[in-house]
Order: structure tokens, then sequence, then C-alpha cells
């Protein structure tokens, strides 16, 4: 049994294509250090079963496949997942299983992975997939967590890390302000080649920089400078499709002269005849394996938050943000948090505002919050406006002015808080560059980790206030503090929660899957629903999506069996299984509460 986390220093960006840039090298080892001083469970423990094999495959057939895979793309790039897994941490994560186990560690889990170096060798994985008849599940950079981090759906899926050896940015056009990327390409390495170039221009970053560039696209992501949704400002993609062959979409469609690319293949994205980008978003019908993405020019900006007092005036905050945004004064997508993440963001551990068990009470939050730099409050809205000096002058009295209306609402600008306050991150995020302070909020409890719940509600105060009542309602009943984040635009709010858990506490973890279920359908009869969820909430929630006998799921279920006859890509992924698996209780439904083992329910 391993105790101690490698106190080697975290890899720089220079070393490894996933590290993390030298700017935030001190950053990484502090919060590392303060993360794992917090963890009691052992680094790694032995493993209580074998290899988890794929579905239907013996182990001397895996045996074979393995040999085959390894003979056509090199030994060293065919790992097989038989030693001890290691949770690691954001920046040192596994690619064998979920960081964030809500199931038993060993349950949702790899049976190997596969490192294709080329396009062409993905296309050799695939063919080899489909020979055999095993899952494979493709990750760019597998740090999706809170969604599953790195973990097929299929327990004993084969992993296609395809960012250990596709990391190239193959194109920065300073004039079309884009870029070409390959999977492996974090948000941090893009950012920092823009800078060595010295190119006057921004990317958008989500709140931590060590995610895929492209695999946040293709999970439809977002950040938060004017050009955050991160699919919409996607332009032209390369994929491998489940049988092996190889498409360009948008104006990739069409060669370039000489053999070249496409010349507008960065400039237009929907080109001619159907618009199919989408059905690679949130699928599993295709491997990515080159992304095109518009970059915005860089901008003058100002980010500043204003404090409301009460839990109350949440209605008439999100009344107040909706023609804001759909006038498109807010130069971007505010957020609006609850002032309890002013503590967790801070560092600051449950244990430190708090006695007891169970979540803190109002009270508890109250003086906790007192003692910070914007005080006592409810709500913080959190904003950056873009522009010329006048321009973003003009735009801030208007906002002051909607704001003054509710009493006690109170307006800061990064100069008016001190150096380590939250509002000078968002400042850096909201201008593109990306940073590592969320991950304070895994240290709110020992062994943290995280599931997000997602749902969409209209941008209206009543409709805010029913989904709002109903969390707020759940969290207190299953015993959770609530850290609600709302990414409010002028029509629609992502109402993100995160649910930090203990991974060594199975009672917290058994509670935070029965929340989740109830929300997911607590939400769904009211209309709203998720935008994105965890592996083992995708069959629930996309069974919400059932209008019409659930032509959407039949819609989805004829192009995956069209296209993937096999079943081999992904299965189960966004709730979408191929013939092979779907209807023989693999499904995960509301009444899965127990997710300790996964496997076909029979
Ligand atoms: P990140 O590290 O940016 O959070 P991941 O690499 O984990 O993102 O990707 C998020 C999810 O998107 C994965 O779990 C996988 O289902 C899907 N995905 C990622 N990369 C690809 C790809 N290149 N092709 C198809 N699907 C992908």
């Amino acid at each position: 049994m391993t105790t101690n986390t490698s106190q080697s220093p975290v890899p720089l960006i220079q070393e490894k294509y996933n590290g993390a840039p030298e700017r935030l090298s001190k950053e990484a080892n502090d919060v590392r250090a303060r993360l794992s001083s917090n963890r009691t469970l052992p680094t790694s423990r032995p493993r209580k079963g074998a290899v988890r094999l794929p579905p239907d495959v013996s182990s001397a057939e895996f045996e074979t496949a393995i040999k085959e895979l390894r003979q056509a793309i090199g030994v060293e790039n065919v790992e097989v997942n038989d030693k001890a897994l290691v949770d690691g941490w954001y920046l040192e994560h596994p690619n064998t299983h979920d960081a964030f186990h809500i199931a038993e560690q060993e349950e949702l889990v790899s049976s190997a992975t596969v490192y294709p170096g080329s396009t062409e060798e993905v296309q050799t994985t695939v063919r080899w997939a489909n020979k055999f008849g095993i899952p494979i599940y493709p990750i760019s950079i597998g740090r999706n967590l809170g969604y599953g981090g790195a973990a097929p759906r299929v327990p004993g899926g084969v992993v296609l890390d395809l960012g250990k050896r596709m990391h190239q940015i193959l194109n920065i056009d300073a004039e079309n302000a884009s870029c070409v990327v390959e999977p492996g390409v974090t948000y941090f390495k893009l950012y920092e080649e823009i800078q060595k170039r010295n190119l006057p221009l921004w990317i958008d970053t989500p709140d931590l920089g060590g995610g895929s560039v492209l695999g946040n696209a293709i999970d439809r992501g977002v950040g938060y400078t004017p050009y955050g949704d991160h699919f919409a400002n996607h332009c032209g993609m390369e994929l491998v499709l489940p049988n092996g062959e190889l498409l360009r979409t948008g104006m990739g469609a069409m060669p370039g002269p000489d053999g070249t690319d496409n010349p507008t293949w960065q400039s237009f994205q929907h080109a001619f005849g159907p618009s199919v980008d989408g059905i690679f978003s949130q699928s599993n019908f295709g491997i990515v394996t080159k992304m095109g993405f518009h970059l915005m020019p860089e901008a003058q900006h100002q980010s500043y938050c204003f404090t409301f007092l009460r839990d109350e005036d949440f209605e008439h905050i999100v009344d107040l943000i909706r023609p804001l945004a759909q006038k498109r004064i807010l130069g971007n997508i505010p957020q609006l948090r609850h002032v309890i993440q002013e503590l967790n963001v801070t560092g600051l551990r449950q244990a430190d505002c708090h006695t007891g068990s169970g979540p803190l009470t109002r009270e508890e939050i109250r003086v906790a919050a007192k003692k910070l730099p914007l005080g006592e409050c409810s709500w913080v809205f959190y904003g950056t406006q873009y522009g010329s000096t006048n321009s973003i002058a003009e735009q801030l009295e208007i906002i002051k002015a909607e704001f003054a209306k509710i009493p006690g609402s109170r307006f800061f600008l990064p100069k008016d808080l001190p150096k380590g306050h939250y509002l000078h991150d968002r400042a850096l995020v909201c201008s593109g560059v990306p940073v590592l302070r969320e991950l304070e909020w895994l240290n709110w409890l020992p062994n943290g980790a995280h599931l997000f719940f997602s749902p969409i509600a209209p941008t209206r105060g009543k409709d805010a206030r029913i989904i709002h009542e109903m969390i707020v309602e759940a969290h207190k009943r299953y015993r959770f503090d609530l850290f609600p984040t709302l990414c409010v635009a002028g029509r629609e709010i992502h109402y993100i929660v995160n649910v930090i858990y203990d991974r060594a506490d199975p009672d917290m973890k058994d509670r935070a899957v029965r929340m989740m279920r109830e929300l997911i359908q607590k939400c769904a009869a009211k209309g709203f629903g998720e935008y994105r969820t965890h592996l083992l909430f995708a069959d629930q929630v996309a069974g919400t999506y059932n209008w019409n006998n659930s032509a959407f799921m039949r819609f989805n279920e004829t192009i995956k069996d069209a296209l993937d006859p096999k079943g081999i890509l992904a299965p189960g992924r966004n709730g979408i299984w191929p013939k092979r698996f779907r209807g023989k209780g693999w499904e995960l439904t509301e009444k899965d509460v127990d997710l300790r083992s996964i496997g076909p329910r029979l």
C-alpha cells in the first residue's frame, strides 16, 4: 500500500504535454500539497480483482487482441490496466479509471490504454476494435472530472488516450484569428504558444486550464470570454468514423489546391449540405483527431463584481440580468454564485467554519463570510465588460443603475479587493488566461471529489426560483453543502451545482447518487433538463428527453446503428447504446441508486 503522493515537482508543460505552465508552477505545487494534506485514503491499494476484461471477451481472446494491436502500433503504445489504481490529482490524473469514483474505484475501469500516434493509428485501432468486438473509449486529456474523468462507460473498455502522442498545435492563423489543434492540446499549451508568438489573440478557457481544447468543445463545455460557447466557436473537424473511415466536416470536405487543406476550413463552419458537426458532440459517432477554433482578437476589458444582501434577492437579480444580457450590454456570460463559494474558493475547509456533521448552517456561512473581503452578503455576481475605456464606462453605468434597484447591493472592482481575492482570477479567466484557482474547492472535504448537476432553466426569476428551491431542499435533506454557480445568459441559465463528497465515505457517496437521481427526475418533471452529466447518470438524463415516444433517442440510435454496427465506439456515452448492448441491462435508470458495481442489470 502506498500512502505518499510523489514529491517530485508537478510536471511543467515543457516536460510533459499536459503539464502546468511555468508561471503557475508554484501554485500547482502548493495546491497539490494542500490537497494531499487533506487526503486520508492511501495513494493506491493492491487491486482486488484481475484485469477487468471487455464484455463477452475471454482472457485468451483479450491476450490475442492485445498482441495484435501491439504488433500494429508498438508494444509501448498498448498498456494493459493491471496495476494498482492511483487517483492522483488534477494535473497528474489517471487514464485508467474515474479518479472521482462515485462507484467502487475498481468498477469504472478500462482493460487497457492505447496511445495512437497519428490519425492512421487511430484508424488501425478502430479496425482492430471491430475485428475483436472490443469497446473503445476515446479521451483527449481525460480531465473531465465531475463528469466521469477518463473512465469508459462500459467497464473493461479500452481507453484511447489520444493526447499523449497527438498534441500538436497544427496551425495558428493570425489573420483569420483561428487555430487547428490535435486532441492533446490543453488550454495552457495553446495560451503559452500564443504568448510565445506574441500574437494579439485570446483563447477562451474554462475556469481550469488543464483540459483539452478539442475534448471540452465536443463535450460542449463553456468558458467566459465572449467566445465562451466552445462548440459554437469551433470551425471544421477531422474524424475517424466507427468503421475506420476518415471524414472532414465544413469547408474541409472540399480539398484545397494541390493536396493542401481547404483555405476556408477554419473560416466557415456550415459549408454546403447538412450541417453534421453537431452530431459529433456529446455522442459516440466518431473520434475527432483535428479541430479548428476561432480565436478572439484581444480587447480591453474590465472585470467586476456585485454583492447582494439577501438570499431572497435571487429572483430579482435574475430578472435584472435577463434584459442586460439580451441587449448584449453584459459583455460575457456572467456568473452568479452563492456567498458560500467565497469560502471554499479561498481554500477554506468545511471544518474551518463548522462543528459537527452535515452542511454548514446559514448562520455559520454568514459568520465566516463576514470575515472575507466582500463582507456579509448572499449572492455574488461576477461580470466582465469589453471594449474601449469609454464604452466600458458607459456599459458599467447602465449595469450599476440596474443592480442599484436591489437595496444593499455593492459594486467592487479588482483594485478594491486584496491581491488573493477570487475576482483577480475571474479577471484572468474572462480575458482568456487559464488558471488553477478552482481546485481549491476540492479542499472542502477530506478526499474531496465532486459531481456536477447541471440543469438548464429559463432566465426568468420565477422559474429560477422553482429550480433553486428544489435544489436547496434536496441538499438539506441529503445533508450536502450547496455550491451553486449560475451562468446566466439572456434566455437560459446553466445552473451548475458542484456536489462535493468524500471519496472515503460510502454513505456520503450513496447520498450523492440518490440526490442526483432524485433531482434529475424532479427537475425534468418541471421541464428542466441537464446540459451535460456524469457517465453513470447519462442514461437517466437521456431518458428525460423523451418527447413523442423518445423520438430523439430513436433518431440517435438509428444513426448509431448505421455508423457503428458492431457497437465498438464508446457504447453508452450520453445514453446512446448500440444494438449489441441496447436493452440488455446496461442502462442505469432512476431506480439504480446502488452504483457500487457497474455491469448489466439482469
Ligand atoms: P478534458 O480533459 O478536456 O476535460 P476529455 O479528454 O476527458 O476532456 O474529453 C471529454 C469527453 O469527451 C471524453 O470523456 C470523451 O467521451 C469525449 N472525447 C474527448 N476527446 C474525444 C475525441 N477526440 N473524439 C471523440 N470523443 C472525445
